[in-house]
């Protein structure tokens, strides 16, 4: 390992109830996680995602994608055995840092940046319904990082007992600044944002406080999580300071919040049951897409839910994928926000085949 690499990490729960990203910081080792699991278990399997990995890569000497593939081994085993944890996932962007090089691994929506003299190149590929769409035309980059369904993701950790795992090795130069982050952050920022903290924060530490002040400060209401590597070596020059007003990082919210602490994942877990009777989600009632109140899980063959607003949208002419999606439920902030996805379902093109109708119903597309 390079032992002169520096990083700066911070974490910011957003405006969730439990904040479901997690990250380690073990030289040579950084990775970011962001866990999901309909209610409960997101946050689970983020910490499971960065516990099993630090230890197999830091304690055990085994290579990144070896501890990627067991993370996820791990993370299905606890979902396939725990009722309580079922469907539970999470991403992974993970990094060693050598002498000279580095090694990325990834799955899922969370990214790893590099800023390099000053320019910003994305390095991970998002697993996601949303960046697929933008591969094949049917969706404008600049739509992407904001669309309601960029969390419905096409690969995870912990879904299956195998997982596709991308890979990436990098010659570093002096001054490269790596940046790991979960999709709290660039939901709510361009890279063209990002790159201008970067570039302008001399210090890891401070980069990654600012860029979550940022995204706060935006609007964000995902969890949000920053780590930024730094290679020693000659800065590129920085933008004047005076020229963005500074903002102040430390509110009494995120007071009550102070970073991620490993090895609290089952009381938080117990805190995210809290959570589940205040949820709201959109979902399939009788092949009409649904807003719901409650939580989509059922009890004993009880649903904690109910049906709010049946709309007239079928189900079957969604995408395959948000088809999946809104069997399990998705989640939503509130009934306006439900009502927000519910508009955003409708503007997603129609699959011809797709569950047996190729039509929007009238009135539905805008
Ligand atoms: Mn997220």
């Amino acid at each position: 390992m390079n032992a002169s690499v520096r990083h700066g990490a911070a974490t910011d729960i957003g405006r969730r109830e439990i904040n479901e990203d997690a990250f380690v910081a073990s030289p040579p080792l950084y990775a970011v996680a962001d866990g999901m699991g309909g209610h409960h278990g997101g946050d689970v399997a983020a910490q499971t995602a960065v516990e099993v990995l630090a230890h197999a890569v830091s304690v055990e000497g085994r290579a990144l994608l070896e501890g990627v593939r067991e993370a996820n081994r791990e993370i299905h085993r606890l979902a396939t055995t725990d009722p309580k944890l079922r469907g539970m996932g999470t991403t992974i962007t993970a990094m060693v840092a050598g002498d000279g090089s580095l090694e990325i691994v990834h799955v899922g929506d969370s990214r790893a940046y590099l800023l390099r003299e000053g320019g910003l190149v994305r390095i991970t590929q998002d697993h996601s319904l949303v960046e697929r769409m933008v591969r094949e035309g049917r969706l404008s980059p600049e739509h992407a990082d904001s669309h309601p369904q960029r969390s419905v993701l096409e690969r995870a950790l912990g879904v299956q007992s195998e997982v596709q795992v991308d890979s990436h090795l990098l010659d570093t130069l002096e001054g490269d600044r790596l940046l790991l982050c979960s999709d709290g952050l660039t939901g709510v920022l361009n890279d063209e944002e990002i790159r201008a903290v970067l570039v302008e924060e001399a210090s890891p530490e401070e980069a990654s406080r600012q860029l979550i002040a940022e995204a706060v400060e935006a609007g964000g209401t995902d969890n949000i999580t920053a780590l930024v590597v730094d290679y020693p070596g000659r800065r590129p020059p920085r933008a004047p300071t005076a020229a963005r007003p500074r903002r102040r990082f430390f509110t009494p919210r995120k007071a009550t919040v102070a970073g991620i602490v490993l090895g609290l994942a089952v009381l938080l877990a117990v805190a995210g049951r809290a959570a589940l009777y205040n949820a709201w989600y959109v979902g399939d009632d009788r092949g009409r897409v649904t807003i719901f109140r409650g939580p989509p899980e059922s009890v004993a063959g009880f649903d904690l839910s109910r049906p709010v607003e049946r709309t007239d949208l079928l189900v079957a002419s969604l995408p395959q994928a948000v088809r999946q999606d809104l069997a399990h439920g998705i989640r939503a902030e509130d009934a306006a926000d439900a009502r927000r996805i519910v508009a955003d379902l409708r503007r997603l093109p129609s699959v011809p085949g797709g569950g047996g109708t190729t039509t929007v119903v009238p009135g539905a597309s805008p």
